[in-house]
């Protein structure tokens, strides 16, 4: 059993991150992807400790919605900043969480996309994966990444994590994409 979302580098689990490992093992869980905000220096360095508890651990990194403000100025220095770490980290394996959330006013929507779309370019040209939070926000989403054609559906493959109660049509948070996985990098 693969868990391909969580946050175990996240300050909260820092005290007994050990004991929360064991126990995802003892359950079961033989590896996790495990997702880190970019340019957060806390969450990296408890990411290195994570990696000598648990090597079989891998990462994505990206500029969440909600962090896209830092980048309102300049929204590529976001692509810079995921960029810095995938070649700092090995074990990086795919770009995210990015994407959009409407539902909270912590980054305009006008940035967050800005934001979404550098990273989802920096995805194409690394080749790899990229990990999709939308929220309240599918329609901009699809369009964007329909915008990049046929690459971005060939090879940029998503892991999509829907968010909010499951309800059908327009305004919900459900989501289906079909996406083809012909270049995915084989991840181990
Ligand atoms: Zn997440």
């Amino acid at each position: 059993m693969i868990d391909s979302h969580c946050h175990l580098a996240d300050p909260v689990f820092a005290a007994d991150l050990e004991a929360v490992v064991e126990r995802a093992r003892g359950a079961g869980l033989e590896r996790a992807l495990v997702i880190l905000e970019a340019a957060n220096t806390a969450e990296a360095t408890q990411a290195a400790t994570l990696e000598t508890i648990w090597p079989e651990v891998r990462f994505t990194v990206g500029v969440h919605p909600h962090h896209a403000q830092d980048y309102a100025n300049e929204p590529a220095r976001a692509a810079g900043a995921v960029r810095s770490q995938l070649t700092s980290t090995p074990s990086m394996r795919a770009i995210g969480e990015i994407g959009l959330d409407y539902h909270y006013d912590y980054s305009t929507p006008a940035v967050q996309r800005a934001v979404f779309r550098t990273q989802v370019e920096l995805a194409r040209e690394v080749r790899l994966p990229i990990v999709v939070h939308t929220r309240e926000a599918a329609e901009d989403t699809i369009a964007i990444l329909k915008g990049y054609g046929k690459k971005c559906a060939g090879r940029v493959p998503l892991l999509y994590r829907r968010h909010g109660p499951r309800r059908r049509g327009p305004g919900s948070g459900f989501l289906h994409l079909r996406v083809r996985y012909r270049h995915v990098p084989q991840v181990d």
